[in-house]
């Protein structure tokens, strides 16, 4: 049969990361494709769609008519520009996965099912109706904001906004948003924020300010509809503004030019799942390829950003690449909070809510100001225990115990989600008398109001307790709702989870309780005071906002008041935290001082994933030793021997981790390629028998 030769063209489809299709496919084409171009390609027996990547040549070893035929274009639709797919093609080889299931997964899904008609009456309705309208005023600069936006206006950054919490950011992302939309006429702007249901009142804000029509929003809690559209808005230039958490960080944005990640240090960033990418680095990426100015801000920057932005010094340090711009303020001169730490071993034994903390609350209800309580812990109780034979709520499939949930009875496993009715006397002896060991959110509400019955508000009404964290904020709409209550003064004494610790702008608290935060501080992840002192600060941060309240404090309940810890945030000191904790990180060659990925395997048995790691790191040893320049390569990476994760069990799956650590990326990222290459060479074999899957995660913010 004679085939024409056509066009061939490389695309990427949606391919499972370990398939052992490669990233890209070969396809045929009678007519031209733009690089970038939407296409619908067969892939076995079905039609999916594809994005052209390159021009191709015919497979070695192929026929030319075995290669698979183009069967459309996505018409009117422009073509996704060469940024976007550098920056897909970086994060798809820096996360070790395959390009077509990043690219893929960057688009809104609803693509999939659109013809060409659909299609265009769909970017129709695009075309703004109106001219576009100016902003609204925003407030007058403080002098310190002022200054942070003159020196954005001078270089290209990257910029850490270090500034205080209630110092005014959101302004200054706002208003470094308005200069580039008056300045370009057509450029563009990526707002990243970690959770946007968390803050329901930027997007009211940014919308109020630019008008509803140039922004969009993209996050996961939209329907696939809404994507679709906010999507097509943003690729065609039609959208000024996309406001989103991290998977808008692939959104096609022809004219980006710049790039906000708001509270830069949180974990949400970090996708947890699939290619577990940073986008906050990727942000950092992307700017940088197509020239956008890049500015993350925080009040509690993650040590990386920190280092990064450190000044030169006398002893030769060059310096770090991004600029730090500083805003110690608050606005309207309000105070910080006083922190207060209480020893909780001068109080009586199992003391939940210490005397000086219960008086503190009660001032504040009677005086008509608000509380607000922080437990890392939801439910009633972590355990439920029986004195008698020792038996605990273990989950049958999980490394973990179940929690009690007090309000409908139940045990819950937070890990697999296996829920129970709570037995009515001990599983393993018969005991009735089976009690809960320690305390959740849930008890702790139920406690308070127990020990504020008979406090009054000023206006002579009872106090009112309320909870928020993900058992009150299940529904849809539930957790805006609840936090409108806060806001409006409805609440008195706010229990919760870090939920309520993040970014919101609460304007009567004037009290902040840190129930029983010691755990963090010996945990065995190196970054788990970070994430404590970025808790704390961040929830000391909800105090005191409004200058106009009375004064505000903290209290921290624990066991060790002189830890360091909780002397640098008695001082609201940041950059002394920092420091201490980085001179510890160098010392010990941790991050930022070295880089790190995590290969995991799940397997039915323990020792099958733990085998698993351990074969393909002696493997690759052993091929490495062959040749001289590879054991140069290798010296540069330690290759730690496989361990249990510190969660060993979830849903009867076993799971296992290697660390591996160097000096140097590039040689990381060299080994963890090869390695990959074992790891697909020996999965078949049959001692690895029992072996679910395995992955990478490159620079892990857990270990
Ligand atoms: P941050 O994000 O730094 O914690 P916000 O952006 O939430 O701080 O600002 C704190 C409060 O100050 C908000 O209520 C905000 O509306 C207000 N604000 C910010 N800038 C100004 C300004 N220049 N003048 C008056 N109020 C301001
Ligand atoms: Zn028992
Ligand atoms: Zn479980």
């Amino acid at each position: 049969m004679d085939v024409s030769p056509g066009h061939w063209l490389d695309i990427a489809v949606q391919t499972p990361a370990h398939s052992a299709v490669g990233t890209l496919l070969s396809y045929r084409s009678t007519v031209p494709h733009a690089a970038g171009q939407l296409v619908r390609v067969p892939l076995g027996r079905r039609e999916v769609l594809g994005v052209v990547w390159s021009a191709g040549r015919v497979p070695a070893g192929l026929a030319p008519e075995a290669v698979k035929p183009v069967l459309g274009a996505l018409e009117g639709l422009p073509p996704l520009n060469a940024e976007w797919r550098q920056l897909v093609a970086f994060a798809a080889q820096y996360y070790q996965r395959s390009l077509g299931e990043v690219a893929l997964s960057a688009l809104p899904p609803q693509l999939r099912e659109l013809d060409s008609t659909q299609l265009a009456r769909r970017l129709k309705k695009l075309q703004p109706r109106e001219a576009p309208q100016a902003p609204t005023a925003g407030p007058t600069l403080s002098p310190q904001q002022a200054q942070a936006l003159a020196q954005l206006a001078q270089g290209p950054g990257p910029f850490l906004l270090f500034g205080n919490t209630g110092s005014g950011k959101t302004e200054v992302y706002l208003r470094a948003v308005e200069a580039l939309l008056a300045r370009e006429p057509k450029a563009q702007a990526l707002l990243m924020v970690p959770e946007i249901n968390l803050t329901p009142q930027l997007e009211a804000r940014v919308r109020e300010r630019f008008g509803a029509e140039a922004v969009v929003a993209m996050h996961s809690g939209l329907t696939p509809a809404q994507r679709l559209k906010g999507w097509l808005a943003a690729h065609s230039g039609a959208a000024r503004i996309v406001l989103g958490t991290r998977m808008a960080v692939f959104a096609s944005m022809p004219q980006l030019k710049l790039i906000v990640v708001d509270e830069e240090h949180d974990a949400s960033y970090k996708q947890q799942e699939g290619a577990r990418y940073s986008a906050r680095d990727l942000a950092l990426y992307r700017g940088q390829r197509c020239g956008a100015q890049v500015l993350l801000g925080s009040a509690t920057p993650s040590l990386e950003s920190w280092h990064h932005s450190r000044a030169a010094d006398a002893e030769g340090d060059a310096g770090g690449r991004y600029v730090r711009l500083l805003m110690p303020e608050r606005i309207g001169a309000a105070a910080l909070p006083v922190v207060r730490r209480v020893d909780m071993n001068h109080q009586p034994r199992r003391t939940v809510l210490s005397a000086p903390l219960v008086q503190a609350i009660q001032a504040r209800v009677q005086r008509g100001e608000q509380s607000m309580l922080l437990l890392n812990r939801r439910g009633y109780a972590p355990v439920l225990h029986c004195a008698d034979c020792g038996w605990k709520s273990e989950c049958r499939h999980c490394s973990a115990f179940r929690v009690f949930h007090k309000i409908d009875r139940t045990l819950r496993c937070h890990h697999c989600g296996a829920t129970e009715r709570v037995p009515r006397a001990c599983p393993a002896c018969g005991n009735a008398d089976i009690a809960p060991l320690g305390r959740g959110t849930e008890q702790l509400e139920e406690h308070l109001a127990e020990l504020l019955a008979g406090v009054q508000r000023p206006d002579g009404q009872p106090v009112r307790v309320a909870r928020i964290d993900a058992d009150t904020t299940r529904l849809k709409g539930s957790l805006e709702t609840q936090l409108a209550q806060v806001h409006s003064g409805e609440v008195d004494v706010l229990v919760g989870t870090q939920m309520i610790a993040k970014g919101h702008d609460f304007r009567r608290i004037t009290l902040v309780a840190a129930v029983n935060p010691d755990s963090a501080l010996f945990s065995s992840d190196f970054r788990a005071p970070e994430r404590l002192f970025a808790l704390l600060m961040q929830a000391a941060g909800r105090a005191g906002r409004d200058a106009a309240q009375g004064p505000s404090e903290m209290l921290v309940q624990t066991f060790h008041p002189t830890h360091p810890l909780f002397e640098a945030l008695k001082r609201h000191d940041y950059p002394a935290f920092a420091a201490s904790e980085l001179a510890e990180r160098e010392s010990a060659s941790l991050p930022p001082f070295s880089h790190q990925a995590l290969l995991r395997a799940d397997a039915r048995d323990q020792s099958v994933a733990q085998g698993f790691l351990n074969a393909a790191r002696q493997a690759l040893e052993a091929e490495l030793a062959d040749a001289p320049e590879d054991a140069a390569l290798l010296a540069q990476v330690s290759l730690y021997p496989a361990v249990p994760m510190s969660l060993q069990k979830v849903a009867d799956v076993e799971r296992a981790q290697m660390l591996l650590e160097s000096p140097s990326r590039k040689a990381l990222h060299r080994v963890l390629a090869r390695l990959q290459a074992q790891l697909h060479a020996l999965r078949g074999a049959p001692e690895h028998k029992g072996l679910i899957r395995w992955l990478v995660d490159v620079d892990p913010q857990a270990i």
